[in-house]
């Protein structure tokens, strides 16, 4: 007969395995609200750089029950007003990139959300620090490890949050293959195979233009296969190899990269192979193997409906929009001091910024580097 002490520490062994790295589990997976919470307080946002993606990110929030539009901030006098019209924000909350600092006055602006090109993030999250307002951020967070640290720092230094815009960490099915791993349903995780990649089109875009861009592909949409091995693993990579092929070497100049091929590897023992590209398009796709089942997803990061199917058959999670989700959830990360599931703070950006500087390390030596992620 088993004895209690042995059942319990059987036990205990069995939680640690099955639950290594949430805080959060046992979780509830987001889900759109269809109705506004009156009764909850609501997160005050500016949105800054009224770009493709604002214009996103401005339509999904207009079904958020946590968050709203109060301020706009854009260099384009005629953005300001055609937005501020059709988003009832008044006057005296439109600013331009010279004279935003003075949102520390306004207290109808709890946080900026930062859309710009990615060199931009660095300095204009530091400005709104200043201002004393949280930060949400797109990704890529800044366009290196050190702006990122900066930004980390200067955002505590101010007592304000920091966020970046990582919309899949609130995408069901993605929560739900991140569940099926936390239970044990897929077994010891062995391999992760992240694709992501498209043809970018315009070679006169800031996307191809190191100063604005930081890179090329690897911060665009690779990010996207960094931070996806990471939550689908369930586990922070210790060591990168990479290696990049270019083709085109006028749309793609010094700095800007084309195509990366990477590997990660995991304390557990767990690889990953990833590939980001500016040149090929039908690359969307996770796989996630584990000894006792795979999660593939497929499309994995795109706009959705994200799809995943295990050998049981497909994942059956609701389709979200998930910048409706993202805002909301972000809204009570802030406002309630919510833990999400997976977490989204500029903690895990500066992360990904580490294993980015050592992908593009390890292209240039062909060596193995190692990763300290902190
Ligand atoms: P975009 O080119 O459509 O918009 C960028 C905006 O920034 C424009 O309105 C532009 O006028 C403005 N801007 C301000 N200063 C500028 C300058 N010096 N040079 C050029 N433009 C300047 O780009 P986008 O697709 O909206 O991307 C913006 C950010 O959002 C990027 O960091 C990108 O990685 C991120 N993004 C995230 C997602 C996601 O799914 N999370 C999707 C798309 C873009």
């Amino acid at each position: 007969m088993i004895s209690s002490r042995r059942r319990f520490l059987q036990q205990l062994t069995l939680s640690a395995i099955a639950v290594p790295t949430l805080s959060a589990y046992p979780f509830t997976i987001p889900v759109q609200k269809t109705e506004l919470d009156r009764d909850k307080p609501i997160l005050k946002v500016a949105l800054m750089g009224l770009g493709g993606y604002a214009e996103r990110v401005a339509e999904a929030m207009q079904s958020c029950s946590r968050a709203k539009i109060t301020g706009l901030i854009s260099g384009t006098p005629e953005k300001l007003n055609t937005w501020g019209e059709k988003y009832q924000v008044p006057e005296g909350s439109r600013y331009n990139y010279e004279n935003f600092d003075q949102i520390i006055n306004n207290p109808e602006i709890d946080a900026v959300y930062i859309i710009t090109p990615n060199a931009l993030h660095h300095s204009q999250t530091i400005r709104v620090a200043k201002a004393g307002k949280h930060v949400i951020c797109e990704k890529p967070m800044a366009i290196n490890a050190q702006e990122g640290q900066e930004m980390v720092d200067a955002c505590a230094a101010a007592g304000v949050q920091l966020l970046v815009g990582y919309r899949m960490r609130f995408e069901p099915n993605t929560l739900k293959a991140v569940e099926m791993r936390e239970t044990g349903q897929l077994g010891k995780i062995k391999f992760f195979q992240g694709q992501t990649g498209f043809k970018i089109g315009d070679p006169n875009q800031w996307r191809v233009n190191k100063e604005l861009a930081g890179g090329g592909s690897m911060m665009d949409i690779g990010i996207y296969a960094i931070n996806g091995a990471r939550y689908m693993v369930g586990e922070d990579p210790i060591w990168v190899t990479a290696q990049e092929t270019k083709t085109d070497f006028e749309t793609f100049k010094e700095g800007v990269d084309e195509t990366i091929q990477f590997q990660l590897g995991f304390p557990s023992g767990a690889v990953a192979s990833c590939l980001s590209t500016y040149n090929m398009n039908h690359l969307d796709r996770f796989y996630l193997v584990g000894e006792n089942d795979f999660v593939e997803m497929q499309p994995s990061t795109g706009y959705g409906p994200i799809k995943g199917r295990t050998k049981n058959g497909p994942l059956n999670q609701p389709h979200t929009v998930h910048q409706t989700v993202q805002m909301d959830e972000m809204a009570q990360i802030i406002l309630d001091g919510k833990k999400p599931i997976l977490p989204v703070d500029g903690k895990v950006g500066l992360q990904d910024l580490k294993i980015i500087d050592a992908i593009y390390r390890a292209c240039k030596t062909g060596e193995r580097q190692e990763l300290q992620l902190g």
